[in-house]
């Protein structure tokens, strides 16, 4: 094994909970700190420090990403009556991930890890398919409404500088039904297209944003130029990185994603991003494959694994019982960060160690040792699966001859 590699600057290390807990610190302990020197900012967003500093912590975590601006999280409890319960805590914390989020103002991507013996469901999927959903508005900050009876629902805006209201009708209804009204901010399509353009650029990946701009002129079409105007604004940076952009109507997005080899990244609304990730998600094999990364619009970087803290095994481990639990979609959060902090301070060797422990993690899997999840639907078939810190072992294993 080689000297330490020294990471130049610091990367933020938000903790969690449950069994991603434990696997955090497998990951740390048996991959990371042997092979690098590195100044991690700590912050502990486990359930119960969290309630100790009445959720401080989070936004100190988010507010070190803007300083340093590379995070990596481990999966984190969101509060519901249970976990208040469970924790005695003082209220039903936000969610840490939409705190961040919105203190980042950044776009999540979902990106699958693919490996030769894991085959996606759909045959001709061999790249991953990122997916960036757009996280505000629409269906999500509407406004509903039943009605009972004939009546005159309309539209209204009035302009808050004075001048005339705007009216239109929506419908004349002869009898009972029902009304919806949505929104969205030109400031947030805006942010939401600039992270997609930065994350396309920064992955070499074709960027593909699908609407349905023939029946939503106005709405759809508004998202489509706002779109087609940030693109513009970045003609040479694309040339430059040898990637397109694509607008198609979502119908006609859907129905070419079935056929492409992937190797893109799929910008969607925020209602079709919710639908469409589940559908990539699970055509791609296991939640335990999938990544996460926290976009900003002025190019911050939060990673992480796109599952939960994997609670039902945590109980197990707590009887003492052993877990096979999938660390892969972790270690990619950490090999992620140090990939993007190597590529940002210019220390091509860190790029290249954190490449070194994808390919290691990937090998593993390919030679047949793997966590149940992946045993179920690895071909050709496995007939034994390795334990949670097994897995990480025989990684480690494997890295220390490699380095
Ligand atoms: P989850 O942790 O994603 O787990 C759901 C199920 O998926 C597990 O029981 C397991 O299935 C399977 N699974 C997920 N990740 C796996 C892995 N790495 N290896 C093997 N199997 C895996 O979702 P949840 O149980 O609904 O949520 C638990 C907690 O996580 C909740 O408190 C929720 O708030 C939180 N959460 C956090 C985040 C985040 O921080 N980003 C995201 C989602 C949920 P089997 O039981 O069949 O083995
Ligand atoms: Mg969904």
């Amino acid at each position: 094994m080689a000297a330490k590699i020294t990471v130049k600057s610091p990367i933020v290390e938000m903790d969690g909970d449950e069994m991603t807990r434990i696997m955090w610190q497998f990951i740390k302990d048996k991959l990371i700190y042997p092979f690098v020197d590195i100044d991690l900012k700590y912050f502990d967003l486990g359930m119960r420090h969290r309630d100790e500093t009445d959720d401080q912590v989070t936004i100190d975590a988010a507010n070190a990403i803007k300083e340093y601006d590379v995070g990596v999280k481990c999966a984190t409890i969101t509060p519901n009556a249970a976990r208040v319960t469970e924790y005695n805590l003082k209220q039903q914390w936000k969610s840490p991930n939409a705190t961040i989020r919105s203190i980042l103002d950044g776009t999540v991507f979902r990106k699958p890890i693919i490996i030769k013996n894991i085959p996606p469901a759909v045959r001709a999927w061999k790249k991953p398919i990122i997916i960036g959903r757009h996280a505000y508005g629409d269906i999500y900050k509407s406004t509903e409404m039943v009605v009972d009876g004939p009546g005159t629902a309309e539209l209204v805006f009035t302009p808050s500088a004075g001048g005339e209201k705007k009216v239109l009708a929506v419908h004349q209804f002869k009898g009972a039904g029902v009304i919806m009204g949505i929104h969205n901010t030109e400031k947030s399509i805006r942010s939401f297209a600039r992270s997609c353009i930065q994350y396309s650029l920064s992955e070499k990946c074709d960027l593909w944003f699908g609407a349905k701009d023939t029946i939503s002129k106005q709405y759809h079409g508004f998202f489509r130029d706002v779109f087609a105007q940030e693109v513009g604004k970045e003609t040479g940076a694309f040339q430059k990185a040898g990637i397109n952009y694509r607008y198609m109507l979502i119908d006609d997005a859907v129905a070419q994603i079935m056929k492409a080899e992937g190797g893109m990244l799929w910008a969607c609304m925020n209602y079709d991003g919710d639908v469409m990730s589940d559908m990539v998600a699970s055509g791609f094999g296991s939640l335990g494959l999938m990544t996460s990364v926290l976009v900003s619009p002025d190019g911050k970087y939060e990673f992480e694994a796109a599952h939960g803290t994997v609670m039902r095994h945590y109980y197990e481990h707590l009887k003492g019982n052993p877990t096979s639990t999938n660390s892969v979609a972790s270690i990619f959060a950490w090999t992620g960060a140090l990939a993007k902090r190597g590529e940002i301070d210019n220390t091509p060797e860190v790029v290249k160690f954190a490449q070194t422990v994808d390919q290691t993690v990937i090998e593993t899997v390919e030679n047949g040792i793997m966590t149940k999840d992946l045993m179920l639907i690895a071909e050709p078939k496995v007939t034994k699966y390795a334990l949670t810190e097994e897995f990480i072992d025989a990684v480690a294993e494997k890295l220390k001859k490699r380095l």
